[in-house]
C-alpha cells in the first residue's frame, strides 16, 4: 500500500520532461507570444507523419520534480507556459498547472484530446487526430481548434470537429510541416471560401528556433 502511494505521488509531483525550452509561439491563436515550452514524454497517438516521435516512450525521458521546473521557468520573464508533448494528457496535470497558476503564470496545452483532461487551464488548443481521435467530452472544452493538413480528406476531418466545438472555439488549418509546399494553396484557397478558419503556419519553423 505504502508503495503505490509512494508511486501515486510520484506520478503526480513529477513528470517526464523531454526538453523545456524559453521561444516564442511559432503556431495558432497565440502565435508570435513569448512563451516557455515544456514538452512532456509519452504519446500513444501514433501520428505517421509525427516529428517528434522521440517522445513517444515516456521512459526514455528524465522525470523533473515540478518544483524544479516551476523554478526553471521563473528564471525567465515568461507569462505564458505551454504544455505540450508527446500527449502530455497522458500525465496528471493537476499539481503542474496548479503550481504555475499560484506563481502567475498562464497555463496553455497542447493536446490531441485522446486521453481523459486533467490540470486548470487557461487555453486549451485542440489538435485532433484521426490516428487516436479525441475524447467526445474534450472536444466542447477547446478554446482552439487546431487541424494538421496532411492531404486533402483532413478538410473532412476539419469540419467534422469543427461542428463539435463550442460558438466562440478558434479555428485553425495548418500544414504538415513536410507537406507545407503541397498544401498550402489549397489551404488558402479553403479558408477564402470557408472564413470560419484561420491559416497557422509553424513560423518558429521559418524563424529556426525551437
Ligand atoms: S499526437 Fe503529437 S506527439 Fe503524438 S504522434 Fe501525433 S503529432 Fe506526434
Amino acid at each position: 500500500m505504502k508503495s503505490e502511494i509512494a508511486n501515486l505521488k510520484s506520478e503526480i509531483f513529477s513528470l517526464p520532461v523531454m526538453e523545456h525550452f524559453y521561444t516564442i509561439q511559432g503556431e495558432g491563436y497565440h502565435q508570435g507570444k513569448a512563451a516557455y515550452f515544456i514538452r512532456l514524454g509519452g504519446c500513444d497517438v501514433g501520428c505517421v507523419w509525427c516529428d517528434v516521435k522521440e517522445s513517444w516512450d515516456a521512459e526514455k525521458h528524465p522525470k523533473y520534480e515540478i518544483g524544479n521546473l516551476k523554478a526553471e521557468v521563473l528564471k525567465t520573464p515568461a507569462e505564458i507556459v505551454v504544455i505540450t508533448g508527446g500527449e502530455p494528457l497522458m500525465h496528471n496535470l493537476e499539481e503542474l498547472t496548479k503550481e504555475l497558476q499560484a506563481a502567475g503564470l498562464k497555463t496553455n496545452i497542447e493536446t490531441s484530446g485522446a486521453h481523459p483532461l486533467s490540470g486548470s487551464w487557461d487555453w486549451i488548443c485542440l489538435s485532433p487526430k484521426k490516428f487516436k481521435a479525441p475524447l467526445p467530452e474534450i472536444i466542447p472544452l477547446a478554446n482552439e481548434l487546431k487541424i494538421v493538413v496532411f492531404n486533402k480528406s483532413d478538410f473532412d476531418w476539419a469540419e467534422k470537429n469543427a461542428a463539435l466545438v463550442r460558438p466562440n472555439c478558434e479555428l485553425f488549418l495548418q500544414p504538415e510541416w513536410s507537406k507545407v509546399k503541397e498544401m498550402t494553396p489549397s489551404i488558402i484557397e479553403y479558408v477564402k471560401y470557408n472564413p470560419k478558419w484561420k491559416v497557422s503556419l509553424q513560423i518558429h519553423k521559418y524563424m529556426n528556433i525551437p
